[in-house]
């Protein structure tokens, strides 16, 4: 049976991807600091799978530690979640982003060469586009980026690339994620923000079981249909049978994939796609626009489709109706 290291799978993404892997038949072993999760996420996925995870404490960027597990373990694959994702915190904190992104990832290149490991998965995103609104974004769209989030992942393409130019065994898939939301059918598993919510669905969640009194909607004077920004949500548990399909078509060398749904849909279609499957009001304000936001983002997924035989299946419906039934059933997260 093969094995996959999933670095930050106790997060939001890794959790759903540690049991769409189980599922596929593979061992997984988690690597996560918990620096933005709990090891629940992963009890959870034990019980919802009836299988084992490898879970340890690693923090990627300790070398020392994560060669442990590689002595432990012998990977068929990595799937590198770990990391920093909040925008806004890269920009106040910028060196904390570059830092823990960018060493964790030349730690596990060098140790995927020095153990002979050859395939990795990482994380990207549709932020590598930067403002560019040549929408549905095509994998060969120019990158460019306007925080350091997104430069941490734009820097860590390109170290992959470098890395698998070196080595033809190589492969390296870099998986550009548009916007996640959603959670397994089960409840048991979803997104469980620190603080105040950066995302719109899990702030609309918030104020949907009254820990928030109403969202801010950032700007409605955006040239979409109805003024608000449109993006492309993509339900969590499709994204992670993403990570499946990637894995399964590796092959040496670079690839890279958009997972997107193909549509967009705007701030106020998700608010009111959200209300109407969940019978409840979300207040909201009409507010300025914030500061880096783009119009409208929305992938065009048709490589992956091809090349991986996946394609996202479920929709906008689905995404609140799941997302919000893991917030009644767990209103303040791993933390109930
Ligand atoms: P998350 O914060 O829930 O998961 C990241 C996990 O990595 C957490 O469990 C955290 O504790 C862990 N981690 C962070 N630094 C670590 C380190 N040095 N060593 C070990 N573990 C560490 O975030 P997520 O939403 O699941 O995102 C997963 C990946 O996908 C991230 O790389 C993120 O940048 C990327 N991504 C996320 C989104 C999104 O909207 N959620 C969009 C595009 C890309
Ligand atoms: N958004 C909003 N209110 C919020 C959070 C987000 O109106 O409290 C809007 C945001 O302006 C964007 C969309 O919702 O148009 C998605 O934002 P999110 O932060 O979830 O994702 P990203 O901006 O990274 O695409």
């Amino acid at each position: 049976m093969a094995t996959v290291l999933l670095t930050g799978g106790a997060g939001y993404i890794g959790s759903h991807a540690a049991l769409e892997f189980l599922n596929d038949g593979s061992e997984v072993v988690v690597a996560d600091n918990f620096s933005n999760s709990s090891p629940k996420s992963i009890e959870r996925v034990e019980k919802l799978t009836g299988k084992k995870v490898a879970l340890r404490e690693v923090d990627v960027c300790d070398k020392a530690a994560t060669r442990k597990l590689f002595e432990e373990f012998k990977f068929d694959a990595i799937v590198h979640f770990a990391g920093y994702k909040a925008v806004g915190e890269s920009v106040a904190q910028p060196l904390k982003y570059y830092r823990n992104n960018i060493d964790s990832a030349l730690v596990l290149c060098e140790l995927m060469e020095e153990f002979g490991v050859n395939k990795i998965v990482f994380s990207s995103s549709a932020t590598v586009y930067g403002t560019s609104q040549n929408v549905p974004l095509k994998e060969t769209e120019p990158t460019g980026c306007t925080n350091p989030y997104g430069w941490t992942k734009l820097m860590i393409e390109q170290i992959l690339r470098d890395f698998a130019r070196s080595n033809e065994n190589i492969s390296v898939t870099l998986l550009r994620y548009f916007n996640p939301v959603g959670a397994h059918a089960s409840g048991e598993i979803g997104e469980d923000p620190l603080g105040i919510p950066n995302n719109l669905a899990p702030f609309v969640c918030q104020v949907a079981v009254g820990r928030r009194e109403k969202l801010s909607v950032f700007g409605s004077d955006y040239p979409t249909p109805d003024g608000t920004g449109v993006r492309d949500y993509i339900h969590v548990v499709d994204l992670a049978l993403g990570h499946v399909a990637a894995y399964r078509n590796a092959k040496p060398g670079v690839s890279v994939y958009n997972l997107g749904t193909g549509t967009g849909y705007s701030v106020l279609d998700l608010v009111k796609t959200f209300e109407k499957v969940n019978g409840v009001k979300i207040p909201y304000e009409l507010t300025a626009r914030r500061p880096g936001d783009v119009a409208t983002c929305y992938a065009d997924p048709t490589l992956a489709n091809e090349a991986l035989g996946w394609s996202a299946k479920l929709g906008l419906e689905e995404m609140c109706r799941d997302a919000y039934n893991w917030q009644k059933k767990y209103p303040n997260g791993y933390r109930d």
